[in-house]
């Protein structure tokens, strides 16, 4: 049983990280109900770092009039869209905080569960993770989808990351700074935060249809996550092509020598396999390929950042 976390001196401080993408529509309503919530947390300081991951439809506007009127937030824009995972990073490196949570601008996870996050996390759990009970107002198809994802991921992963959750979690100080020093850019936070092995439990939840705009995961975002959830939690895939290879090619020998026709060697259903295992091939030559270019993984363009000594006190 985790030990619990005591704060004599001075009161934890809890920081929350949103990354928005395009979210006017719901910005508004979603700082109402995190100050509201915060607020209401007696005891802790708390700061929300809101990272504009290359918004085009007025969001770093709006970021920076509520950042005005509240200064417990905080803002940074990438240059470009860089995709969620970067802008929760990059939110992670901002946060000074005890404890970080995570969670979608879009109040799709509830801001009133945080403080039921942070009572786990003050009983002593490094990583609380909010899983979803439900999923109102999603398509069938990202029900199933993301349903069949989380299972077979858990199948193919040397580490199993906790079923049916996204990103929506608290943090322990020391599994964020973790999280930082990590150097692959294309870094799957769920998959990193479960092989660190750190105590961990969630909490469930119905997770709420959007409040506003619509989902800036597309299909194609949807894929590339769950391609970098696959490729960096596991060699299964290049290991069932390897396997794949041999079991074709020890077929077609055996074929061969029964037959006694050396051409039955060549058969076209190997040159499926041998593609397939390049493809798969291919795209762990071109994850290593984007590490060793070294490029960064997002761009910060502008900052803004009212309180230059960071965490106001919240009453
Ligand atoms: N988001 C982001 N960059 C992107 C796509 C999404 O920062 O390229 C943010 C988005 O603003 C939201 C969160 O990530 O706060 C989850 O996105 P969304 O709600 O569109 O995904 P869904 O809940 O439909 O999976
Ligand atoms: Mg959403």
């Amino acid at each position: 049983m985790p030990k619990t976390r005591v704060f004599d001196e001075r009161p934890p401080t809890l920081s929350i990280v949103i990354p928005c993408f395009n979210e006017t529509g719901a910005l508004h309503q979603t700082h109402a109900r995190l100050a509201a919530t915060l607020r209401g947390m007696n005891g802790y300081t708390c700061e929300q770092i809101y990272v504009d991951d290359g918004s085009s439809d007025g969001t770093w506007e709006l970021l920076v009039s509520l950042a005005r009127r509240d200064p417990t937030v905080r803002a940074i824009r990438f240059s470009r869209n860089f995709g969620h995972q970067a802008a929760c990073l990059a939110g992670l490196r901002e946060a000074v905080g005890d404890a970080v949570v995570v969670i979608d601008a879009d109040l799709q996870d509830p801001p009133e569960l945080i403080p039921e996050l942070a009572a786990r996390w003050r009983e002593g759990w490094s990583v609380v993770s909010a899983r979803r009970r439900s999923r109102d107002g999603e398509t069938a198809f990202k029900k199933a989808t993301a349903y069949a994802y989380y299972r077979l991921l858990n199948a193919l992963s040397d580490h199993p990351t906790a079923v049916d959750t996204g990103d929506f979690r608290l943090m322990d100080r020391q599994v964020v700074d973790q999280l930082v020093r990590i150097r692959d850019k294309d870094l799957y936070l769920r998959g990193a935060v479960s092989w660190f092995g750190f105590t961990e439990t969630s909490i469930e939840y119905d997770r709420a249809p959007r409040v506003a705009g619509e989902s800036k995961y597309t299909l194609r975002r949807m894929l590339a996550l769950s391609r970098r959830g696959l490729l960096s939690g596991s060699i299964a895939p290049l290991r069932l092509s390897t396997s794949l290879g041999a079991a074709a090619l020890a077929g077609g020998l055996t074929t061969a020598v029964v037959r006694r026709d050396a051409r039955l060697l060549v058969r076209p259903a190997e040159f499926g396999v041998q593609a397939l295992a390049i493809g798969i091939l291919g795209e762990y030559l071109h994850t290593v390929f984007r590490q060793v270019q070294d490029r960064p993984g997002y761009v910060i363009e502008e900052r803004f950042d009212r309180a230059a000594s960071p965490l106001p006190i919240v009453e």
